[in-house]
């Protein structure tokens, strides 16, 4: 939702007052200084990819490395054993976080890039800790490690635990292929374990006796498909099967277990689509007469970037490391956050975050073709430019970050922004 003309007009008028610039060469200079060690870190956690909550080598790996630089860690952080905290505080003041996110896909590895999430969470929070230790900059910084973004929602259980009490914004990241974009949405998404229980029988000699578990499920998928025409071009719903009954052909199927998913542009849009689709299942089982369980396991809500911080963002990338001006990334493109067409595409627990306090998770570019969650983007996620891409993306998240402890004007009109979005973003809920 973007904020109204007046709030915009505020926030145009904060430019001229922003005061980190004169921070930006020794901000810089502090995470370039530790790059050896950054680009060891992220390779450690692309060559050792690990499944959510199993991300036990990346914990290591990243608090061992955040002890060294002077951070105070909580390893095992809010009863989660692969989430952490690091923390540095300087006097009073506001608290800026960030969020390294660590985990890996089943069989292809680190191709949603989150071990560059991971470096882009520990270079950014390197390079504030260096404003409030040799610059004269009051507050704190909180980096904190998010395991389980994949499909179980680690940042759900951390919100719960606590873990962003007391912040005023959560930074972070996402690799894609070619787009450089500070305001970027994602989907509200939900999903759930599905499974329909039937009852074995002989297909030829007593099918009369059996209750095909397989046709509950192939009834809701053609249902679905047939659902499909009163969807909006930004709803989504997709289905896998996981497991079933010993299949073969001569006996009734009894058992399938399944995993849906449904997703909206907002958590009302999605709610109306789920609704639809627990008739959809429902309907199923009572036409095979089969017993259905439906197990929902994730609620990802949409995230809502900060108009004010995305704007920042864009502003300081623009103004210290124009990407159209290097040759190695004149490609790629620069989406503005007023040119935003803020149509979202895939989902994240970051969701959750944006409905509790200021948050931005930017877009930026690594290259190729292959798309996230495609084998071939994992290759993308490990070279070298990846990791200078995301170094990048880091110094100018520290300037962001900066921004908010330092302008309490700019803090003051990015809280009552969002204030005012979740305001309006509330409507239409249930
Ligand atoms: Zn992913
Ligand atoms: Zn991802």
């Amino acid at each position: 939702m973007r904020p109204t003309a007046a709030l915009l007009l505020s926030a145009n008028a904060l430019l001229s007052a922003s005061c980190v610039n004169g921070l930006a060469e020794e901000v810089f200079a502090a995470i370039d200084k530790q790059d050896d060690g950054l680009r060891t870190v992220n390779k450690e956690i692309w060559e050792n990819p690990e499944l959510g909550y199993q991300e036990v080598h990346a914990h290591k790996t990243l608090t061992d490395f955040l002890e060294e630089q002077g951070f105070n860690i909580t390893r095992s952080a809010y009863n989660i054993s692969t989430a952490f905290r690091a923390e540095y505080a300087s006097g009073e003041g506001r608290a800026v976080s960030f969020n390294s996110e660590y985990d890996a896909l089943p069989g292809i590895g680190h191709a949603c890039g989150h071990n560059l999430i991971a470096t882009i969470g520990v270079a950014a929070a390197i390079g504030v800790k260096e404003a409030l230790q040799n610059q004269g900059v009051s507050g704190k910084v909180v980096l904190i490690g998010t395991p389980a973004e994949e499909s179980l929602g680690g940042k759900i259980k951390l919100l719960e635990a606590g873990a962003y009490d007391g912040l005023d914004c959560s930074l972070m990241a996402h690799p894609g292929n070619k787009a450089y974009a500070s305001y970027g949405r994602t989907l509200a998404s939900w999903r759930a374990n599905v499974t329909w229980s039937g009852e074995a029988s002989h297909a030829a000699a007593a099918p009369f006796m059996g209750r095909n578990a397989l046709d509950g499920f192939v009834s809701a998928y053609t249902s679905t498909g047939l659902y499909r025409q009163q969807l909006m071009a930004t709803d989504r719903i997709h289905h896998v099967i996981q497991g079933a009954s010993d299949m073969v052909a001569n006996i009734i199927p009894d058992f399938v277990d399944s995993v849906w998913g449904v997703r909206g542009h907002s958590r009302p849009r999605a709610e109306q689509v789920r609704e639809q689709l627990y008739r959809i299942l429902y309907a199923s089982s009572n036409a095979t007469n089969t017993t259905i369980d439906i197990t929902p396991f994730q609620d990802y809500w949409d995230q809502n970037p900060s108009f004010q911080l995305a704007s920042e963002y864009h502003r300081l990338q623009m103004e210290h490391l124009n990407p159209l001006e290097d040759a190695e990334t004149s490609n790629f493109t620069v989406v503005a956050p007023e040119d935003d067409s803020g149509e979202a595409s895939a989902s994240s627990d970051q969701g959750n975050v944006s409905w509790f306090l200021p948050a931005i998770q930017v877009g930026f570019p690594v290259g190729g073709t292959a798309p996230v969650h495609n084998a071939g983007f994992r290759e993308l996620a490990g070279t070298d430019f990846a990791h200078q891409q995301a170094i990048k993306t880091a110094k100018v998240l520290a300037l962001t970050g900066l921004q908010v402890l330092q302008n309490e004007t700019f803090a003051k009109a990015m809280w009552e922004e969002w204030e005012q979005m979740i305001e309006e973003i509330s409507v239409g809920l249930s």
